[in-house]
C-alpha cells in the first residue's frame, strides 16, 4: 500500500511552525506496512489544495492529511476533498446537535461557522475527536480511473498534534493495518552512550551483514543508536527475526546500552535511582537549570530528585558552600569547583548523590578557558568523580551536551556502585 502525506497550512509553508505531524506520522507507517512515497506541504488555498490531493490520488492509494479542519474561513481541507471527488457537502445533523451541546456545556457561545466542522460528503465518515471540536474524515472511493475494486483512501485529521495523534492511534491506525496486509516493518532501537559512532560500527561489524533485520548505526545528541529493522508478514514474525540479533548486539555492546526505543536517559536514570531508593540534588552554573528541567521531565521525579540550584555567580556558589579557597586556587571553571558544587548540593539538600556542572557555554573565554570547556562532577558517599572536556557547538547545544554527559556520569557512578 502506497501512501502520501499532505500537511495543510500556510504557517507550515512559511516556516512559522515546524511540521511535526508529518515526522510523527512518517515514523509510524512502516510498522503497519504502509510505504510512504511522498510528502507534500500546501498552504490554505483551495485550488492548490485540490491540486495536491488530485496528484496524490494519481500516484498513491492512501492520502493522509493533517490540518485545515477547523471552523475558520481558511480551513479548506473538506472543501478541497469534496471538489476533487466531485461530491456535495452536507451537514451531519447528529454531529451538529452534539457540537452545540458541547459548546453549551462549557458555557461558550456558539459561532454559526462552527457548523462547518460537522460537514460530510457521501464518501466520508466522521472520525471521532475527543480532544477537539473537529472530527476527522475517513474517505473511501473507487475512482473512474481505477481498476474495479481498486479503492482510494483519504484520511483527513486535525492539525493540532494532540488531537491528530489520539485520532491516529485510536481510530486510524487499526483500520489502516487491516488494509495493508502485505508485510510490516518493525524496528528496535538500542541506545548507547560513551562510545563513538565508528567504534560502535566496528563492534557490531559481524552483525552488519544481516539483511532481515537490517542494521543501521547513527549518532544522536544523547548517544549512538543502533536500529534493527525487520520485515515479515506480521509483527509477531518480524519480532522473531529481530530477537536473536538484538540479543547478540546487547551481548557485544554490554553496559554501554542504556535503553531502547522510546527510553530517555533521564527516565532510565530515574528508574535506577528509584529502584535503589537513592536521591539526587544538583548545582548548575553554565547549564542554568537545564539539568534540573531535564530530570523533572520524568513523571514521578519527586521520588528521587530533592532539588537543585542555579548558581551562576562565584558569589552564589560560595554562599551555597563551595569554598573560596577552591575557587581561588583552581578557578570557577575547574573540575575541583564542579566537585565542590556537587558535594555542596548533596550536603545542603540531604541527598545521596549531588551533580555539579561548571563551564563556558558562551562564545567567549572565561578565566582564559575556551568556549565549550565543561567540568561535571558527581559526589556521593564514596567521594567524587568527574568528567572534563572541551567541545563548543553553540550555546544551546553545548548546554544540552553537558546535561547529557552529567546523566551519563551519574549512570556510570550507579553502575560502579552495583558492581
Ligand atoms: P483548528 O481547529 O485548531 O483550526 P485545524 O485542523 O484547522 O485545527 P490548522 O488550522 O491547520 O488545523 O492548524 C492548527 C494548529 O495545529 C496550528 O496552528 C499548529 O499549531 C498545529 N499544526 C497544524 N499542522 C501541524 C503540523 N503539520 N505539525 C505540527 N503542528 C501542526
Ligand atoms: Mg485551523
Amino acid at each position: 500500500v502506497k501512501a502520501e502525506l499532505i500537511s495543510v497550512g500556510t504557517e507550515i509553508l512559511l516556516g512559522e511552525i515546524t511540521d511535526t505531524n508529518s515526522q510523527w506520522l512518517a515514523a509510524r507507517l512502516p510498522a503497519i506496512g504502509i510505504d510512504l512515497y511522498h510528502q507534500s506541504t500546501v498552504g490554505d488555498n483551495l485550488g492548490r489544495l485540490a491540486e495536491a490531493i488530485e496528484r496524490a490520488l494519481e500516484r498513491t492509494d492512501v492520502v493522509i492529511m493533517t490540518g485545515g479542519l477547523g471552523p475558520t474561513e481558511d480551513d479548506l481541507t473538506r472543501e478541497a476533498i469534496a471538489q476533487v471527488l466531485g461530491e456535495e457537502t452536507f451537514v451531519d445533523a447528529d454531529a451538529e446537535k452534539q457540537l452545540r451541546a458541547f459548546f453549551a456545556a462549557r458555557g461558550v457561545s456558539f459561532a454559526e461557522r462552527n457548523v462547518k466542522q460537522t460537514m460530510l460528503i457521501p464518501s466520508a465518515t466522521a472520525i471521532p475527536n475527543p480532544r477537539g471540536t473537529a472530527p476527522g474524515w475517513w474517505v473511501e472511493k473507487t475512482l473512474a480511473t481505477d481498476n474495479p475494486g481498486d479503492t482510494k483512501y483519504i484520511i483527513s485529521m486535525p492539525g493540532p498534534p494532540a488531537e491528530m495523534q489520539r485520532m491516529w492511534e485510536h481510530e486510524v491506525e487499526p483500520k489502516l493495518m487491516k488494509l495493508a496486509g502485505d508485510g510490516v516493518l518493525v524496528s528496535r532501537v538500542l541506545k548507547t552512550i560513551g562510545v563513538g559512532e565508528s567504534t560502535i560500527d566496528e563492534m557490531v561489524a559481524p552483525l552488519l551483514k544481516s539483511t532481515n533485520p537490517t542494521i543501521g548505526v547513527y549518532a544522536k545528541p544523547d548517544g549512538v543508536y543502533l536500529r534493527l529493522a525487520a520485515k515479515a508478514p506480521s509483527q509477531e514474525e518480524a519480532w522473531v527475526h529481530i530477537a536473536p540479533v538484538e540479543e547478540e548486539a546487547r551481548r557485544i555492546l554490554g553496559p554501554i546500552v542504556w535503553g531502547a526505543d522510546n527510553d530517555t536517559l533521564e527516565g532510565v536514570i530515574g528508574d535506577m535511582l528509584e529502584q535503589r531508593r537513592l536521591t539526587l540534588a544538583t548545582m548548575e552554573s553554565c547549564t542554568s537549570g537545564l539539568l534540573a528541567s531535564t530530570i523533572t521531565d520524568v513523571a514521578g521525579a519527586a521520588q528521587y530528585y530533592t532539588g537543585g540550584y542555579v548558581a551562576y555567580s562565584a558569589r552564589m556558589k560560595m554562599g551555597l558552600g563551595v569554598s573560596a579557597d577552591i575557587i581561588e586556587k583552581h578557578g570557577v571553571i575547574s573540575a575541583e569547583t564542579a566537585e565542590a558544587m556537587a558535594a555542596a548540593a548533596r550536603r545542603n539538600l540531604d541527598a545521596d548523590y549531588g551533580i555539579g556542572i561548571t563551564g563556558v557555554a558562551g562564545n567567549d573565554e572565561v578565566e582564559g578557558k575556551p568556549p565549550g570547556t565543561i567540568h561535571i562532577a558527581v559526589a556521593g558517599e564514596f567521594g567524587a568523580d568527574h568528567i572534563s572536556y572541551t567541545f563548543y557547538q553553540g550555546r544551546q547545544a553545548t548546554k544540552r551536551r553537558a546535561v547529557t554527559t552529567a546523566l551519563f556520569l551519574l549512570r556510570r557512578t550507579l553502575l560502579a556502585r552495583d558492581a
